[in-house]
Parts: structure tokens; sequence; C-alpha cells
């Protein structure tokens, strides 16, 4: 299991930036989507120089675009509880940040968020908390799967929380939790172990085999990612791609997606700085490394970026972002069922505060197509089935289709401020279907248009 770690590490030992020839031709293979061995994902790594980065993000946009088309889903995080019985040293919400104003949702008040979220347009949702027996313990997962599911139009949540036992990954699987999300925060085990003193997390293997137990349990899709700036990102980088591989030598199935964090400032943090600081040119590499590395994985960037990054970060290879974000308990919306809300402690510093019409129209602007699609989840498109699909090339169409039907709904049922150039984006490229395909999307945009919902391919 932990042999990932010494292939990461072996790739890595002595790799140089390539030479003009060599990125050529460790780019002409990305392009096959079959993504790339860990000695050429090490190479770009190494990479320098404004010429090399150009050639590795225009690359990596080629092959986001032949995998999943124009398309740029857009999702929301929601904070359930901020209790949590570690100690991370970068985090607001660690056990001995005497600051912290602590919130656990109950029920109606997660319910009410959930609501909140879905009259702007969200019907996927990623749940959030710190780990604590009683506040995030999988008893309390589910009771809020069950009333978000059971009282609100939201169609898939998925679930970032402290690693379970495979029983217990069972049992969220059965809640109806779509994507599990863990991220490694550091692949290096000593750095690990200083930023994670004390607590359940503190134990580097329990995590490092958290995906095994998820899969093995069958959540199909998994996300990953470490923490940039907790350890040299060549290394980091290149671990989260070992990692994925891992997987899929395994289970069959990549990392659905690979998220792109960065250390942020947080109200009680020990640590302020970042250890290994990453450039916004860095950042920008890794997010297209792990596009040309594994073509199949979403790659996110989420609010935690400043907006013209995330912008950048879409023309080399990102594919999922998140849009209006609060990292707060209970932080969407001024009340709680009439009472006003008890603040409580967000998890850190956000960057992006534009809210989601901004950010669709903004995707638009640019020549992309935004995305609030649910679509793989509603068809069991999950897994290796997802993975399949993904390499034989159809998830292009599938994605363009699903994307223009959800971008339709939240046009009609929001119709949020400068949806002119989002209905615009959205006649552009369904004109741009041919055939058979393109008679039946207009099909179904027509039955949108009469009131049906949660259409899709
Ligand atoms: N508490 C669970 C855990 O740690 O696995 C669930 C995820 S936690 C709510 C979400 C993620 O936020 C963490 O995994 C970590 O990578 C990230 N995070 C924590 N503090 C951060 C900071 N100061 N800046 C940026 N990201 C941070
Ligand atoms: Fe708790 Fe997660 Fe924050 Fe660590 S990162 S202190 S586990 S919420």
């Amino acid at each position: 299991m932990k042999d990932f770690l010494r292939d990461a590490e072996d790739a890595l030992g002595d790799a140089k930036a390539p030479s003009p020839s060599e990125l050529d031709d460790i780019l002409s293979r990305a392009g096959d989507l079959k993504g790339l061995p860990l000695s050429d994902a090490a190479r770009l790594l190494m990479a320098e120089g404004e010429d090399a980065l150009t050639a590795i993000c225009e690359k990596a946009v080629e092959v986001k675009s032949a995998v999943f088309g124009p398309r740029v889903v857009l999702f929301a995080p929601l904070y359930l509880s901020n209790y949590c019985s570690n100690d991370c040293l970068y985090c607001g919400f660690r056990k001995s940040n005497a600051i912290a104003r602590r919130k656990a949702l109950s029920p109606d008040e997660a319910v009410e968020q959930a609501k909140i979220l879905s009259k702007l347009g969200f019907k996927r949702i990623l749940i959030l908390a710190g780990e604590h027996p009683r506040y995030s313990g999988v008893d309390y997962l589910i009771k809020m799967a069950e009333e978000i599911y059971s009282r609100t139009d939201v169609r898939i949540l998925h679930v970032e929380t402290a690693p379970v036992s495979v029983e217990d990954f069972r049992r969220l699987k059965s809640a109806g939790f779509g994507v599990y999300v863990c991220f490694q925060e550091t692949y290096h085990r000593e750095s690990y172990k200083v930023l994670h003193p004390t607590g359940k997390k503190s134990d580097f293997l329990y995590r490092l085999s958290v995906m095994d137990r998820a899969l093995e349990a069958g959540f199909g899709d998994v996300g990953i990612g470490p923490l940039l700036g907790l350890y040299d990102y060549h290394y980091d980088a290149l671990a989260a791609i070992a990692h994925s591989k891992h997987l899929e030598a395994k289970f069959g199935a990549c990392a659905h997606t690979i998220s792109v964090p960065r250390l942020k400032p947080a109200e009680g943090a020990q640590i302020k700085d970042a250890p290994y600081p990453v450039s916004d040119r860095d950042f920008r590499k890794v997010v297209a490394v792990y596009r040309l590395s594994v073509p199949q994985a979403g790659v996110v960037v989420s609010t935690r970026e400043p907006a013209k990054l995330r912008e950048e970060c879409l023309l080399c290879g990102a594919s999922q972002i998140s849009a209006g974000s609060s990292t707060e308990p209970g932080g969407y919306g001024r009340s709680t069922g009439g009472i006003p809300r008890e603040k409580s402690t967000s998890q850190f510093d956000l960057s992006d505060m534009r809210p989601l019409p901004e950010m669709a129209k903004v995707i638009a602007e640019m020549g992309l197509l935004p995305s609030l699609c649910t679509a793989c989840y509603r068809s069991g498109r999950q897994g290796n089935n997802y993975l399949h699909v993904a390499q034989s090339g159809n998830l292009n169409e599938l994605c363009t289709a699903n994307a223009l039907l959800s971008l339709k709904e939240y046009l009609l049922d929001v119709r949020p401020e400068g949806r002119e150039i989002m209905e615009a984006s959205l006649s552009r490229f369904l004109e741009e279907f041919k055939g058979k395909l393109k008679k039946d999307v207009k099909k179904k945009m027509k039955a949108v248009e009469k009131g049906e919902r949660d259409i899709h391919y």
C-alpha cells in the first residue's frame, strides 16, 4: 500500500527539467489521454520558465476539453460543524484554538443551509466537518443526509470528513453520499507528524489508506489532494498522482477528483505562513500537471484562491470550482429558523468571494460553459463505469449536453443577473451539436422549459 510513495520518490529522484524537445515529446504523449507515467509527471513538475509553463498549460486545456468539453462544474461546500478533536497546526477548527466559536448545525439548520444553496442553484453540495465523535461521527452525517435529501431538492451530497472504517464507509454510501473526499495534507511522513501532533489524524498510515477503505466499501468515486504549502510541492503533487495510479491499479478507478488546496491564514492557527510557499506560477503548473497525468479526474480549485488565478486555472486544465463559499457552519444566509444565527469560526480565510451568478457569467464570458450538473450520480456513472465512459471519449458530449440542461434549469429557476451572456453561451453550444443528438438535446430542453426537472443523460 505504501509502495506508491516509494514510486513517487523514485520518479522524483534525480528528475530534471525537460529540454524543449523532451518537453514536446512528453506533451505529445499526454495528448493520447491515457495519462502520463510518474517519470514524465516528475519532469513536468520540474519544468521552469515561461515558455515551458505556457506549453504545459496549453496542452492541459486541450486535454481538459477533449475529456470534458467546455463545461466547468460549479459546486458549494456546506460546513456542518467546526468541533474538532484534532490539532492540525494550520487549521482554525483545531482543538487548541481557544478563541474558536464552536457550532454544530442541528438537522433544521442543516436543512435551512441546504435550502439556501439549492435556491441559489446548487443541487450538488459538498458536506464538510471537523473530526469529532459527536458532531461529525457517521451517525450525525447519516442523519444530516437523510434530512437534507428528504426535505430539500438537493440531488447529490458529497462528503469531506475524517477517515472511517470500511464498515462505516458502507453506511455512508448507503445513506446516499456520492464522492468521498479526503486530503492527505502532505504525503511527507515527517512533516505530517509535526503538523498533526495529536488526535486520530496523527496516524499517517490510517489516513494514507483511507481511499482503499472507501473504495473497498463501495464508494465508486473518491477525491484526493495534498494541501499545497505544507511540504515541497514537487513531492506532494507527484505523490498525489502516484496515489491515483495506485487506486486505479487496485480498484480500476482513478481518483474522481484531485483538489488543489493551498494553505491560507486561519484565525487561531498555530502556523500563519506556509513552510513551503507555492507561487501562483507553480500553482498553475500543478493544476496542469494533474490534468495531463490523470486526464479523467476532475481538477478542483476552491475559493481559497484569488479571482484572477482561478480564471487562469480554467485556462490550464481545472474543471471544477466552488463559488460563493462559506467555511463557517451556518455561514449562508442571515438567520436560522427566524432566530439570528450565532457566529461560528471559519476554517480559513477565503479570497474569491464572487457569488454563483457572477462566477457563472465569468465562465460564459471566457467562452466556457457553466455547469450545475449532477447527472453522473443520477445515472450510476461512477467508479470504473465512469472511467470507461471517460476513456472512450464519450464523456465530452455527455458532459456538454448535461451542462446545457442544468444551465437551462438554472436560468429558468433562478433568473440570475447576467443571464443574457449565459443564454448566448447555451445557444452557441447547443447549435454545435450534430444530427440526432442535437435533436434529442433540443427535445429535452423543451421539456425543461415546460417545467420538468433533473433531466439528464
Ligand atoms: N476535518 C476533516 C479532515 O481534516 O480531514 C475534513 C476536511 S477539513 C473540513 C477540509 C480541509 O481543509 C482539510 O483537509 C485541509 O486540507 C483544509 N484546510 C485546513 N486548514 C486550512 C488552511 N488554513 N488553509 C487552507 N486549507 C485548509
Ligand atoms: Fe480538524 Fe480537519 Fe481542521 Fe484538522 S483540518 S483541525 S481535522 S477540521
